[in-house]
């Protein structure tokens, strides 16, 4: 099953529309009109109207960085699925582990928010990952497997199309180590087997598992080329469009 690579880029709090418009624009110059890799741009919610119109003639795709589970109400802060959608947002992150750390989102509560994403025909980038302790522990693919199996509650298999995982060892986050690349994929593979569990195996083949963690132009070749890696979740790097760029060039050499 082929399944084409994916590469987002996580701005984070980072960009003013501005700003954001101006780096989205270099992408958009470099790799707006290919699409043998799908590439993705996921600025602040501030961001979105104007990165919006940037995208809108080119093949970059827009997404956001979260969600709220419900389609409105007194939720003072948040911003619904369907406000997203209305700016042509086509992915959501969700679960990242900055959210599960710094503001106590749990595979239940994230849960809720992937389902009320795919009732809106929005593609969640499920984030999952272990921390150092976990990994040191020997607890990693247990810690995997209880997220995606609590994660994907519920989730249904019509709905799989939609459906992408972002492997995010937490250690490798924002930190200059990475997972090797024998260790992405023993894990993507793995988190796959997870999947095929629930959903069969044919489902789970088509399943875009993206590896995220300082990936960046030096290591994305060698991570990219494993074969349950189907792209890059990229934080840091994506604030540099030439960093960027370059590991969008490092997928369709891997495609
Ligand atoms: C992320 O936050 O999703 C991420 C992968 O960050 P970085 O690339 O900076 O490690």
């Amino acid at each position: 099953m082929s399944r084409k690579h994916l590469i987002a880029g996580n701005w984070k709090m980072n960009l003013t529309p501005d700003d954001s418009a101006s780096l989205v624009e270099e992408v958009n110059a470099v790799v707006g009109k290919q699409n043998a890799v799908q590439v993705c741009v996921c600025p602040p919610f501030t961001s979105l109207p104007l990165v919006s119109e940037k995208v809108e003639q080119s093949e970059v795709l827009l997404g956001a960085q979260n969600m709220h589970d419900q389609p409105s109400g007194a939720y003072t802060g948040e911003v619904s699925a369907e406000m997203l959608r209305s700016l042509y947002v086509s992915h959501v992150i969700l679960g990242h582990s900055e959210r599960r750390q710094y503001f106590g989102e749990t595979n239940v509560s994230i849960n809720a928010k992937i389902l009320a994403a795919i009732q809106a025909s929005l593609k969640p980038i499920y984030c999952i990952g272990e921390t150092l302790e976990e990994r040191d522990a020997g607890k990693t693919m247990e810690i995997l497997s209880s997220q995606v199996r609590e994660g994907l509650q519920s989730y249904p298999s019509r709905a799989l199309d939609l459906l992408v995982i972002a492997y995010e060892p937490v250690w490798a986050i924002g930190t200059g180590k990475t997972a090797t690349d024998e260790m992405a994929q023993e894990a993507h593979a793995e988190i796959r087997g997870v999947l095929s569990e629930m959903f069969g195996e044919a489902a789970s083949s088509s399943i875009r598992i993206l590896y995220g963690g300082s990936m960046k132009p030096e290591n994305a070749a060698g991570l990219l080329a494993q074969p349950d890696v189907d792209g890059g979740l990229i934080g840091g790097a994506s604030l540099s469009a030439k960093s960027f760029c370059d590991i969008v060039e490092a997928a369709i050499s891997a495609s």
